[in-house]
């Protein structure tokens, strides 16, 4: 997987996942609107890493997935799922870890 073809397949798998994340998270924000709880709550987002068959979840709170996305090349991963070739890891947490990508700038 040397190719910059794979390699840009790679990103934008995480880019698409990244957005489906961000259409379900509007979705609760706004369903949840009257409730000042909802952005601390842990909820379940797909995991955002490069692999295409990954259908892991990683729990986190909308306010901690905002905070990782105010970086356009950020992405909340599952433990362990980073792909050094595209991306390193930038926060190790205790259920998900953070990964920064090589090729995107913030
Ligand atoms: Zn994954």
């Amino acid at each position: 997987m040397s190719d910059n073809l794979s390699k840009d397949r790679l990103v934008r798998n995480e880019q698409i996942l990244r957005d489906k994340n961000t259409s379900a998270k509007n979705a609760i924000k706004k369903y949840f609107r009257n409730n000042s709880k909802v952005k601390a709550t842990p909820i379940d987002f797909v995991c955002e890493c490069s692999a295409l068959d990954c259908d892991e979840r990683v729990k986190l709170s909308i306010n901690a997935y905002e905070k990782i996305h105010q970086r356009k090349d950020r992405f909340a991963i599952a433990k362990g799922h980073e792909t050094p070739i595209v991306e390193k890891l930038v926060a190790d947490k205790q259920n998900f870890g953070v990964v920064e990508k090589h090729e995107l700038n913030a």
